[in-house]
């Protein structure tokens, strides 16, 4: 650990416990596995500066023919430019930089909101995994029925998930964060 990421280190370790505690208690409808990967397959993946950085600095312990890859990835997107486009640090369907991943991917996979109160299911639902038991594609919905008729324990809780509410929380101010500025991962690149 560097000193410059000590408390943005702090910072994530107590995030990864809440969002622990919320995978856990989500668990019925979860089915998140090594070598699944669609949720780095298609997103714009904003981050801040800060967390960019500690990317990096992951990046830069690679292995020189891993990060070759990287770079035709990032150059692909470039050419491609497209709103949503594959994770650049997605090698052979794993994450290249996981331990030092951005908070909008420790939280793939996760009922969550949107800025209407409304929930936001992962987008995995619609190819039959998270949540998709209970995800009204026509309605493009939370189903209540199918939660009663799939005799799932708990009703899904909706939790409040995005990189806004993750950087305005109180411990972030405490340990004194600057996240710097937001963008597309691909626009930092
Ligand atoms: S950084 Fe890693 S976890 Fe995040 S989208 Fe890219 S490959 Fe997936
Ligand atoms: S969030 Fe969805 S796509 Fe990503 S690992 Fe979990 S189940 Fe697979």
């Amino acid at each position: 650990m560097t000193d410059k990421f000590k408390n943005f280190e702090a910072f994530l370790q107590s995030i990864d416990s809440d969002l622990k505690k919320i995978f856990e208690y989500q668990q019925e409808y979860i089915c998140c596995k090594n070598g699944c990967s669609f949720c780095c397959e298609q997103g714009d993946y904003p981050l801040s500066k800060l967390e960019f950085e500690y990317l990096m600095e992951e990046f830069a312990k690679l292995d020189n023919k891993i990060k070759i890859q990287i770079y035709q990835n990032i150059i692909e997107i470039k050419q491609a430019d497209e709103e949503s486009y594959k994770c650049p640090f997605l090698i052979n369907h794993s994450c290249s930089v996981y331990s030092h991943r951005p908070f909008v991917c420790r939280t793939f996979g996760v009922l969550t909101e949107d800025s209407k109160g409304n929930p936001a299911f992962p987008s995995c639902a619609t190819k039959g995994l998270n949540f998709s038991q209970i995800y009204d594609e026509e309605k493009q919905h939370l189903s209540v029925e199918l939660v009663e008729k799939n005799h799932f324990k708990i009703f899904p809780k909706i939790f409040r998930l995005n990189n806004k509410v993750i950087m305005n929380l109180p411990f972030a101010k405490e340990l004194n964060i600057d996240f710097g500025e937001a963008k597309r991962l691909i626009d930092f690149l």
